[in-house]
């Protein structure tokens, strides 16, 4: 396909198909690759400036599967303004606090409590609220506005950028199609064809254990007093705990746990030892009743570029982490708005093309500062295996969580509000 050769089709929302010959820069749509969390907050975020946006999406529906839950202050911020956060409170649950605890003893180590950010905040709590509804919230946003369209069944197959657009192939199962757009944005997770497709490094490490999720509805907060979100230290096998709102609100717990290198699927899915292992953290009696039980592969990764000309990586295709302190997804909106922000001023000739380049510099020193360093220490810390090294960490938890200045020093990190507030001003 020669460069500056701009022809493709695009299915309208009520099935009609438009040609794109003709068109021309801003009219072109922005494609977005993957309508996970990060691929439609983007949409949103670029539909609500008026730009016509079009997102293809593999699966023929959002994946339910038990990932994100916590949305930290300084999201809920960029949610509020595309209008999303009250809905994500009311689907969700408010958590004001967090908990470090010592797993052997069952005791609680430090609570850090986000009203210390009253003043830098106006939601000064985390929102756990799983990654499926805001996804299904976005949807539901974009399916009224006229310039957005979501496919579903459309996988991104390859992708031809061109100095002045970029061409997709999307298999929507009958065919194939081409769709040409102003800019593509590789919203299409940790296994990014996007990413693939520009031969983008994806540089970093993949954990030996992985990481099992046990939902149960057992309710850990009137039977052991464990907070919505606690995090329990543990030389030999740490845990991280939730609580989520669950699709009929009624209220579901994850049990966050590594499993040994080498563990086989059916050893460490299986019924006894799923039990075995939540008897263990709190023993009880009879059995849990477990309704999800889910096996990740746990990555540290940061692609070497986040943009290469019109075509833009965002969320997990452009860095994965550890779930430990919830900022993968949480990284991957402020990706999402940012981006948006940068290619509203460019269409809109507020800005020359150029300031598009303030993506990769901003964002992927953000995501390696405070979401790699954060997650790698968070693990260090929950698994920590010198006896002294452990009560020093217990100690300094402590010693936080006591000092206002020092406790609110620590939220304003962990809740990213420090990456946001930090941030250059563009030019
Ligand atoms: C157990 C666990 C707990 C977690 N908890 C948290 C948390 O509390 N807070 C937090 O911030 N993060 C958390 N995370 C991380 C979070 O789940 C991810 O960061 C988040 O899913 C990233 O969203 P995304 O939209 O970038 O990618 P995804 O959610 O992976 O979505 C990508 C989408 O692209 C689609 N796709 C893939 N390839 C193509 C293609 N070629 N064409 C079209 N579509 C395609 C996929 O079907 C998918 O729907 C957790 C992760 C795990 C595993």
């Amino acid at each position: 396909m020669r460069a500056g050769a701009s022809w493709g089709w695009s299915r309208r929302s009520g099935g009609e198909l438009t040609n794109q010959r003709t068109m021309t820069g801003a009219e072109r749509p922005i494609l977005i690759a993957g309508g996970g969390p990060v691929g439609v907050v983007a949409a949103l975020a670029l539909a609500r400036q008026g730009f016509e946006v079009r997102v293809f999406e593999a699966d023929d529906h959002v994946n339910e599967a038990p990932r994100a839950a916590t949305t930290h202050p300084a999201t809920l911020e960029m949610l509020a303004d595309l209008g999303l956060v009250d809905d994500m409170i009311r689907r969700g649950l408010v958590a004001r606090t967090f908990q470090f605890w010592d797993r052997s003893s069952r005791q609680m180590v430090a609570e850090f409590d986000h009203d210390v950010l009253k003043d830098d905040t106006p939601y000064p709590f985390v929102v756990q609220c799983e990654q499926h509804k805001l996804a299904s919230l976005a949807i539901e946003r974009l399916r009224v506005l006229p310039n957005a369209q979501v496919h579903f069944s459309a996988r991104v197959a390859a992708i031809e950028p061109f100095d002045d657009h970029v061409e997709i192939a999307v298999d929507a199962g009958a065919r194939m199609q081409s769709i040409c757009g102003s800019y593509l944005i590789g919203a299409d997770g940790g296994r990014s064809t996007v990413r693939k497709a520009l031969g983008i490094d994806f540089e970093g490490y993949t954990f030996p254990e992985r990481f099992l999720v046990l939902t149960t509805p057992f309710d850990f907060a009137a039977e052991y007093g464990c907070g919505f979100r606690c995090y329990f230290s543990d030389p030999d096998e740490w845990v991280n705990l939730f609580k989520v709102a669950g699709n009929d609100g009624g209220g579901l717990w994850r049990a966050v746990f590594p499993t040994l290198p080498g563990e086989a699927d059916e050893h460490v899915l299986n019924e006894e030892s799923v039990q075995h292992r939540l008897q263990r953290f709190f023993p009880k009696p009879g059995p849990y009743p477990v309704v999800h039980r889910n096996l990740y592969n746990v990555h540290q990764r940061v692609a070497a570029t986040f943009a290469r000309g019109r075509v833009f990586l965002a969320g997990d295709a452009a860095h994965v982490n550890n779930p430990i302190g919830g900022l993968g997804l949480n990284c991957g909106i402020h990706d999402a708005v940012e981006l948006s922000g940068l290619i509203g001023r460019v269409l809109r000739q507020e800005e020359p093309e150029d300031v598009l380049a303030l993506y990769d510099r901003r964002r992927r020193p953000v995501n390696i500062e405070y979401v790699q360093q954060q997650t790698i220490a968070n693990k260090k810390r929950l698994e920590e295996r010198d006896p002294d090294a452990r009560q020093a960490g217990f100690e300094l938890l402590r010693r936080t969580a006591a000092d206002r200045t020092a406790h609110r020093a620590f939220l304003l990190r962990t809740s990213l509000l420090e990456s946001v507030r930090n941030r250059p001003s563009p030019s």
